[in-house]
Order: C-alpha cells, then structure tokens, then sequence
C-alpha cells in the first residue's frame, strides 16, 4: 500500500505481488475492500506475470543502438500508418519511460520506450502497429483489437511475449 497524490484508487500487480495506490487520508480497511473486490483479477495477472517471469529467463535480449531502434520505428510506424489511415502523419519520439512500450498523443506523436531497443523486430513492429490502431480508436475495446487483427492475428500471443520482455527489463519492479 502507498500513499499518493492521486484522485482514485489504483491498482497494480508486480512481480512481488500488488501495490494498491490509494488517496490521502489512508485507510487500511479501503485498500483490504479494494482488493477483495478485484480478487479474481489480480490473482489472474498475478499468474500471468509469473509464467512471464519463467519465461523471462530464457529469452535473449537483442541490442541495437537508440538510432537503429529509431529507424526501424520509423519504418514499421509508417507502413501501419498508411495501411490504416492511408497517410502517415505520426512523429516519433523515442525516450526512456517506467512502466510501458509505447504511448501516443490527440498529436499523433508516438512515443516508443527506449527499451524497446532490445525487441526482436516483430514485437517492435507490432507495437507499431498497436500504436496507430490507437490513432483510430484510444482505448483496448472491440474496435481497437479488430484494427490490431487486421495486421496481428495472434496479437494475444505477442501481448504474452511483450510481458516476458517487460518482466525481463524491469518494467514490473
Ligand atoms: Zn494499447
């Protein structure tokens, strides 16, 4: 449990287990009723993070410079973006983040995490591809998977792999 400036509740599974981030003033009994509630939940990524970590020892990390990791952004950025939106109007911005891949902006700029670097090339272009989905449709719902299955019908299997590398890298700790 953790004390944060923060409106609403969050919840977040890790590799050592759950952090729950609550609003000041802190009560114990909120954080136990916030995670009795999501229970299911958490226990379920909680089994997905630790079949991630098993995994997480066996792949090997790939490394490209942040330049070569640029330019096959770049590249992959663009064909998604003219397949999907028929132009390419997205800006790439390549910087080190925290907690996630990939993000984009109302700006169409697409920040991809520097860490991404050590990516096998179809994890990078599918988080591409992920991204300028994004463009169309901002969140995980229905229409955004059938713009990712257009491109990745295995995207399920990729969101797996991406976990072993984000628990390989850290971006769990
Ligand atoms: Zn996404």
């Amino acid at each position: 449990m953790r004390r944060a400036r923060v409106k609403r509740p969050r919840l977040i599974v890790k590799t050592w287990g759950v952090l729950i981030v609550l609003p000041a003033p802190f009560r114990e009994e909120v954080a136990y009723k916030i995670f009795k509630k999501h229970e299911k939940w958490i226990l379920k990524k909680h089994e997905e993070l630790r079949i991630a970590y098993e995994y997480s020892r066996k792949v090997k990390l790939m490394h490209r410079s942040r330049k070569e990791l640029r330019e096959l952004v770049e590249k992959y950025v663009e064909e998604a973006a003219l397949k999907i939106l028929g132009e390419n109007p997205c800006k790439i911005n390549i910087r080190k983040m925290r907690t996630r891949w990939a993000s984009c902006s109302i700006r169409k700029t697409i920040t991809v995490n520097e860490l991404a670097k050590h990516l096998p090339e179809y994890l990078i272009s599918y988080l591409a591809y992920h991204e300028v989905c994004h463009l169309v449709e901002l969140r995980h719902n229905q229409e955004f998977w059938s713009c990712v299955e257009k491109q990745f019908k295995n995207y399920r299997e990729l969101e797996k792999e991406l976990l072993v590398y984000e628990v390989k890298l850290g971006l769990h700790d």
